[in-house]
């Protein structure tokens, strides 16, 4: 699907994900782009937890004549998710005949998904499959984008990734997109956003021609299958000046891998237990932690 940078109609592209991983850049590159080309162009964006995790999302809506900032339920022409769940939760606002599904298969487990916190229990994810999502779209791809931008060194360019994926659904000029792109970045990240919108379009290309349900390039698991593949590769920095030894991490991580040392300051003291789920860190008060994200997952039998 290629969806027409409308002369004469509007084109709605509703980007969706969580805290942190840069959907309000995406959608800021998109308004740019649409801005720079002659559209009226409006945009409107929720973020409120959002350092906690929270879901944030952002309506980009652009033609030749924009009234409303918000996309009407089912009537986006594109979806755009940076974290598959929350790609699944916005799915009914994409339009049922010819709308364009774009999602990240990284999952971020939201702390009260592990509500259940002995060790190895389940938590309450979508246990949908990319397969599964993939047969009830129109047109869509789901790819582990962070993966990609992880094996060119800096996950962060995860949303450069799909940025790429998503300006082949639309008909603006690569260089354009380029161009508004490293207007935002970090200057030392330049060259790998560009090699990460390079990835995401030639990913798109390689997709073509085969059926949609296929279309996909991330593992057949279910969640609690990733969180046993994930033990013992996460990387958990622990900020000693900022922690002012509360506990709650302690308290509140599910696999209880983590303990105030004798200066009361929490440390990692079970790192081949820890999953990676982020709990520690959106709880904190004082955004002493942070959690690495997670390079490529394999499957465990
Ligand atoms: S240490 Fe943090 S990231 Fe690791 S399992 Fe515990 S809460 Fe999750
Ligand atoms: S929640 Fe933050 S401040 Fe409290 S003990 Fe853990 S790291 Fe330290």
């Amino acid at each position: 699907m290629n969806v027409e940078k409308g002369k004469s109609n509007l084109t709605n592209v509703l980007v969706v994900g969580v805290g942190g991983q840069g959907v309000i850049m995406v959608s800021k590159v998109l308004a740019l782009i649409c801005q720079s080309n002659g559209f009226q162009v409006k945009q409107s964006e929720v973020h409120g937890m959002a350092k906690r995790g929270g879901g944030v999302f952002s309506h980009v809506r652009f033609g030749p004549e924009v009234w409303s900032p918000t996309i009407p339920k089912g009537e986006a022409d594109i979806l755009l998710a940076l974290e598959w769940a929350e790609g699944l939760r916005w799915i009914n606002y994409l339009k049922r005949d010819g709308g364009l599904f774009i999602a990240d298969t990284q999952k971020i487990f939201p702390p009260f998904a592990a509500r259940n916190r002995n060790r190895g229990a389940d938590v309450g994810y979508s246990p949908e499959t990319p397969r599964e999502i993939l047969e009830l779209v129109g047109d869509g791809y789901a790819l582990d984008a962070t993966s990609m931008a992880n094996e060119l060194g800096n996950l962060r360019a995860a949303n450069t990734v799909l940025l790429g994926v998503l300006s082949m659904g639309l008909d603006f000029e690569p260089q354009e997109w380029l161009d508004v792109i490293e207007q935002l970045v970090p200057a030392n990240s330049i060259e790998i956003n560009r090699l990460a919108f390079q990835q995401g379009r030639d990913w798109f290309a390689e997709m073509q021609n085969i059926p949609t349900a296929d279309r996909h390039t991330a593992p057949e698991i279910k969640p609690n299958e990733i969180v046993q593949s994930v033990h013992g590769r996460v990387k958990l920095e622990i900020v000693e000046d900022w922690c002012k030894g509360c506990d709650i991490c302690v308290k509140m991580c599910p696999e209880r891998c983590l303990r105030l040392n004798g200066e009361m300051i929490a440390e990692l003291s079970k790192p081949d237990a820890c999953t990676g789920c982020r709990v520690c860190e959106w709880l904190c008060p004082d955004y002493a932690i942070k959690v690495g994200m997670l390079p490529a997952l394999e499957v465990v039998s």
